[in-house]
């Protein structure tokens, strides 16, 4: 599993194991909630802290944890990481379409 980019919190003790058990929990499926309603449900394959430890939170329960696919994972990442860089929650931006589900 390649691990790209830097981490702005170490991950904690364990978290191959926590992170298969939230997959197994989301069923394998991305979470993401999309603006159009329902989930994203393409295969996931990464779990992700929906709040992020560069903003002070340092939860690795189950509640702050799931499911995403790459494409929303990197999306996701990458938005915090140039929030973070201006100090700034993430802002709401109008949802671009997934790949996934063009027709
Ligand atoms: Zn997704």
């Amino acid at each position: 599993m390649p691990s790209q980019g830097r981490r702005s919190a170490p991950l904690p003790k364990g978290w191959d194991r926590i992170r298969r058990r939230i997959l197994k929990r989301d069923g394998h499926h991305c979470q993401w909630l999309l603006d159009a309603g329902g989930i994203c449900n393409e295969p996931a394959s990464e779990v992700d802290h929906k709040n992020p430890a560069y903003m002070g939170y340092d939860d690795h329960s189950d509640d702050n944890l799931w499911a995403l696919c790459s494409w929303h994972h990197a999306r996701k990442t990458g938005r915090e990481a140039s929030a973070a860089a201006h100090a700034l929650p993430p802002r709401a931006r109008p949802a671009e379409a997934h790949p996934g589900l063009l027709p």
